[in-house]
């Protein structure tokens, strides 16, 4: 009662977490340091894989880092910065995922001491965002382009781009056969700028080297109706009828209502009825074509109808599919079978129906406006294959990315290495506080290879030196050389073909910088308690808890 009497002023509910200044600073880092942990051992070809599952029971097994921030759940305001980070590099530029979590998360580890002794935040992003520029520009110079070359040559150097990305991964062990696939699969679409055009279909079951490349449609035999085996399967440049309407017959009795006067009459209504149906498949089938798809369904007699005329029919074919089709025969879609002209018809050499594994795929081939391409992956579990799809989206972005910029850098930690020495030397340049700043963002720079030796289990400090000394070399001849995955020493990257293009290094330097330099610039986080889910806070405060291991504790911080 006593306290009552006191006078109060109050300005936050109760329950706000009110630390400020360094305080919040530094227990921001730490929470952006645990989350970087976690994605820490998926870099690079000897990374591990994470296995997460969920309470209702799903199990995704991945190394991509996008896919595991996304599944992580973060509700730290800070941590959650990473995250987005990540998403916004998968869909920026499709791959370095994980490297932009970790850059970010260095940054910030490397920022830490100067914020404890008192720098003031503002002069760290400042020589932060200096520094990333010369960066930037960096790696502009040191990219190589690949421009100008024949298809053949092109075809080859792309494919080095994606086993790169591929080595990875838990398909690494077949990357070469992929990396050709998805480089056939990428020139097949062209200019083409729908990544939809792509299709990838999951069959389980087999051996990974089961799965194949279409060069054209590929999609899962749609439900079917009696006299559907009477079909034939298989046709030599078939003409192709592509519909959105329903060739079902229809009793109208939910439709509409019919008074008769005279019982006789019904009959006449009845057939009405089948003559509208008979005279759609009528024109079908008129029409030249041997296969009829459509996004609706397709009923019995209709499959009957076809069967006794020899034409295919497939009904309730998926939109997407349905509009690759369109785009790989040359096709249009029709939702009216009046008038059909022969310009809508599609085509393509080879049509069949085939078995994949326990399923059977209708499989259009040779099309003659190519612009797709279906990628038909097999394997053991769906765990794997669901990985092995988002790894195969991995090397496709960044095949398209390198066919569209066609410059590369050389990987394996060089560009990075690189580009550290440079700050560094230009570091030395500046007078004042800044320098410091600057080279501990170039120190920050070495995670990258360090964490590709950590996770191979080299000795990074070993192997860092050795890179250092080669990148210092004044002529200039030991700037693609990065940490070499096999022997555990180091080895010219671009000489073993082990490139990323250049536009995956610049996307991630540049959102590194930035959410670093967001985090930095935060002082004060303040929350209405009453808007967080009960879930919510329980797994705030557990990731608070993780992160606040400096040994401090916000004032006011709820316990
Ligand atoms: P991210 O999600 O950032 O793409 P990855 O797990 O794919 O992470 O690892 C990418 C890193 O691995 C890049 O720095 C790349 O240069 C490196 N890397 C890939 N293949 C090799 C290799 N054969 N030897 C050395 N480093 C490699
Ligand atoms: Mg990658």
């Amino acid at each position: 009662m006593a306290s009552m009497m006191q006078p109060q002023i109050i300005l936050l509910k109760e329950g706000t977490d009110t630390s400020q200044g360094k305080a919040q600073l530094v227990s921001n880092i730490n929470a952006c340091t645990a989350v970087s942990d976690v994605v820490r051992t998926t870099l690079g070809p000897r990374g591990m894989d994470k296995l997460i599952h969920d309470d209702k029971g799903s199990v995704t097994i991945s190394n991509d880092g996008a896919t595991i921030m996304k599944l992580l759940d973060i509700v730290h305001p800070a941590a959650k910065i990473l995250a987005d980070i990540a998403k916004s590099q998968d869909s920026e530029v499709g791959d370095g995922t994980t490297t932009v979590v970790l850059l970010a998360a260095e940054f910030l580890k490397e920022a830490k001491p100067f914020i404890e002794d008192g720098v003031h935040p503002q002069n760290l992003i400042r020589s932060y965002r200096t520094a990333s520029h010369l960066a930037i520009e960096k790696v502009k110079e040191l990219a190589v382009s690949i421009e100008g070359k024949s298809l053949e040559e092109k075809k080859n150097l792309l494919a080095k781009c994606a086993a790169t990305t591929l080595s990875s991964k838990l398909i690494g062990g077949e990357k070469e056969f992929f990396a050709s696939m998805v480089v056939d699969a990428v020139i097949a679409i062209g200019q083409e700028d729908r990544l939809s055009m792509i299709g990838l279909k999951k069959v389980p079951g087999g051996n990974m080297r089961d799965s194949f490349l279409v060069n054209g449609v590929a999609f899962k035999k749609t439900f079917s109706y009696a006299g559907f085996e009477q079909q034939p399967k298989k046709f030599l440049n078939p003409n192709i009828l592509l519909l959105n309407i329903e060739l079902e017959l229809k009793s109208e009795k939910e439709n509409a209502e019919i008074r008769l006067s005279d019982p006789s009459q019904y009959q006449s209504i009845v057939d009405a009825e089948w003559n509208i149906i008979y005279d759609k498949l009528d024109k079908c089938a008129q029409s030249g074509a041997k296969v009829v798809l459509s996004r609706l369904a397709i009923g019995d007699l209709a499959t009957q109808y076809f069967a006794d005329r020899d034409i295919f029919c497939a009904g309730r074919v998926a939109e997407e599919d349905l509009q690759r089709v369109a785009a790989a025969t040359g096709g249009t879609v029709q939702t009216s079978v009046n008038n059909i002209i022969d310009e809508v018809l599609g085509t393509c050499e080879l049509f069949e129906e085939k078995q994949v594994g326990n399923e059977r795929f209708n499989i259009f081939s040779g099309c003659p406006s190519g612009r797709t391409a279906t990628i038909v992956l097999r394997g053991g579990a769906d765990q794997f294959i669901e990985e092995a799809e988002r790894s195969l989206h991995d090397a496709i972005m960044i095949v398209r990315r390198a066919m569209k910029n066609s410059t590369v850098v050389a990987g394996g930690g060089a560009i990075d290495m690189e580009i550290s020495r440079y700050l560094r030397q230009h570091a030395r340049t500046i007078a004042g506080k800044s320098q410091l700043f600057i080279n501990s963002y170039a120190k920050a720079l070495e995670v990258i290879p360090r964490q590709l030796c950590d996770n191979a289990g080299f000795d990074a400090t070993d192997v860092l030196n050795k890179l250092r000394q080669k990148h210092a070399l004044p002529s200039g001849e030991g700037a693609p050389y990065g940490v070499d995955i096999n022997t555990g020493g180091i080895a010219d990257s671009f000489a073993n073909f082990v490139w990323e293009p250049a536009v995956v290094k610049i996307n991630a330097i540049n959102a590194a910088t930035e959410a670093a330099c967001l985090v930095l610039s935060v002082d004060e986080t303040v929350k209405n308690p009453k808007s967080e889910s009960a879930q919510g806070e329980a797994a705030a405060s557990a990731m608070g808890g993780r992160g606040r291991g400096g040994g401090f504790r916000g004032r006011g911080m709820r316990r």
